[in-house]
């Protein structure tokens, strides 16, 4: 049977090895940086005023079993998707097509989409794009006698976050799971555990090799006199999730030699500047650290600006015109942020979504296309003559399907009972900002035990999400690839009861997998 693996997992701790077990992930998540920093409504401004508190990130106990099938086609298909999503940016005119429905009902996307036309209008200084993603999937199981299948949950092109910290966490797991042979010390014996252990995961390698490789296709500075360079981390005030973050720029500095520096978005303009009387426009930064020294920026790795909230003011949005105008190479570009949005996916998914594919992906043989397609759950735009609003209005279809607006981030999707009374509560012209998407059916009887932030320990049914990172530069100027991978993976672990998915929202996990 299918979930038959999942009915006696994870083994059961007695209260002294649950004990011995969370005390030593304890200390081993402070040993190696597997960390946030807190909540504010766990670890208050007033008990830590000076901000120097970090702690444990939300862990599972034990890895979570994962169908070997579904996790080998994932990292098999993550290059094609890539390329796809490379495609899909370098079609202006089809992202235009799709966001035209939007502009006038989604703001922010409107915003996006000005930012973009104002920078084409001034002309582009920088053809290369760069796309750090992650590709997000559950294993599909509707039924216990169906073998798994794997499903796309969605598709990330703009800060994809966890990289930094997925890796640790397969360490983490592997350490417990190698004590000596014969000698169970973390865990009590389990078939599932005792000759097996997570895949590896190279998700720091391969996202900072990603961003090395757009740092060497810049080239030599554009500046004269000529500027030593460097890499721009933009990133959000009061970043809880900022050592995922720095194991990436460590590893570029370390590894790679290059310079990295970090930058709040509200702070753009007052560190960085483009010459007005250079055509090249460099994007110029300067450290408020190191008096008068100045570096030219190579690539702009955005951990900011994906969500309304980043966006404070107009002079936000100017800030972001000035990255996107600027020659430095940017992860991403507007428009390779707007393809990441659902209704892309909800259009690709479609049966006239197979033409696009093709298009996208030709010269790529049409078995690869298919098994990509494989991947998509049923998908549909609520446009009044539509399956989809038939399906979101019915409580009972609607109770297999989830609402997704073109956001990013965690915590804005209705979902099931809840859609239909939600749809009747907007006004109909804005049923267009929203897709609805069928429910994927993880293995039902999958249980883990987490130790969550504030150390408390849940165990229970859960769902696991496992995303696979892919790295992609681009020339938007024809298309050619110069760099393409797959590696490295995230796996989160929610309660089965929650909706929602999400780390830094707090709904789930960080997790590793054992295949089977
Ligand atoms: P976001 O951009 O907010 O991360 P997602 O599409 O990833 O949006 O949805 C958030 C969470 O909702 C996911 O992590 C997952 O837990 C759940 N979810 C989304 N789509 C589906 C689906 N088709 N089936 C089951 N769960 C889903
Ligand atoms: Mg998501």
């Amino acid at each position: 049977m299918a979930d038959s693996v999942y009915s006696n997992y994870p083994p059961h701790l007695n209260p002294a090895q649950k004990e011995f077990l969370v005390r030593t992930i304890k200390d081993w998540t402070v040993q190696h940086g597997l960390m946030i920093r807190p909540a504010p409504t766990f670890i208050s401004k007033e008990s830590d005023p000076q901000g120097v508190v970090a702690t444990s990130a939300p862990v599972t106990l034990f890895p979570s079993p994962f169908p070997k099938s579904c996790f080998e086609e994932a990292q098999a298909l993550q290059t094609v998707y890539n390329q796809l999503y490379a495609a899909i940016t370098c079609d202006e005119q089809w992202i235009g097509d799709i966001m035209e429905d939007l502009i006038d009902v989604d703001d922010f996307i409107s915003h996006l989409w000005k930012v973009h036309l104002a920078v084409k209008e001034e002309g582009y200084a920088q053809t290369l794009s760069l796309g750090l993603y992650r590709s997000d999937y559950m294993p599909h199981v509707p039924s216990a006698s169906t073998p798994p299948s794997l499903k796309q949950v969605e598709f990330n092109t703009i800060s994809s976050s966890f990289g930094g910290l997925s890796c640790l966490v397969a360490s983490l797991h592997t350490e417990l799971l190698n004590s000596p042979p014969g000698h169970p010390i973390a865990y009590p014996s389990h078939p599932l555990l005792d000759s097996n252990q997570p895949p590896e995961n190279t998700s720091v390698e391969t996202l900072a090799a990603g961003l090395a490789a757009a740092h060497t296709a810049y080239g030599a500075s554009k500046s004269s006199p000529a500027l030593p360079t460097c890499v721009l981390f933009v990133v959000q005030e009061n970043e809880r999730n900022v050592f995922d973050q720095l194991a990436l720029s460590r590893q570029l500095t370390k590894v790679h030699k290059v310079p990295v520096f970090r930058l709040l978005s509200s702070e753009v303009f007052d560190h960085t500047h483009i010459p007005a009387s250079n055509p090249s426009r460099p994007l110029v930064y300067r450290p408020p650290h190191a008096d008068g020294v100045e570096f030219e920026v190579t690539t702009v790795y955005l951990r900011c600006f994906y969500t309304p909230t980043d966006y404070k003011s107009e002079r936000d949005w100017e800030a972001r015109t000035h990255l996107e105008r600027s020659a430095a190479i940017k992860c991403p570009t507007v428009l390779n942020q707007l393809a990441g949005c659902k209704v892309v996916q909800q259009v690709l998914a479609e049966d006239k979504g197979l033409d696009h594919l093709a298009k996208f992906l030709a010269g790529t043989d049409p078995t690869t296309i298919e098994r990509l397609r494989a991947t998509f759950a049923p998908q549909h735009d609520l446009s009044s003559n539509g399956r989809g609003r038939e399906l979101a209005l019915n409580a009972a279809t609607a109770a297999n399907h989830v609402l997704k607006p073109q956001r990013e981030g965690g915590g804005n999707n209705i979902y099931k009972e809840a859609i239909p009374e939600f749809l009747r509560s907007l006004p109909e012209t804005e049923w267009k900002r929203w897709i609805l998407m069928e429910l994927i059916q993880p293995p039902v009887e999958a249980k883990n035990v987490a130790l969550r932030p504030d150390g408390e320990v849940l165990g229970g049914h859960v769902i696991g999400e496992l995303g696979i990172y892919g790295t992609i530069l681009w020339d938007q100027a024809g298309g050619k690839v110069l760099h393409n991978e797959q590696g490295g993976w995230l796996m989160r672990t929610k309660a089965k009861d929650v909706n929602e998915g999400g780390v830094a929202t707090g709904f789930s996990s960080l997790d590793s997998v054992v295949l089977h």
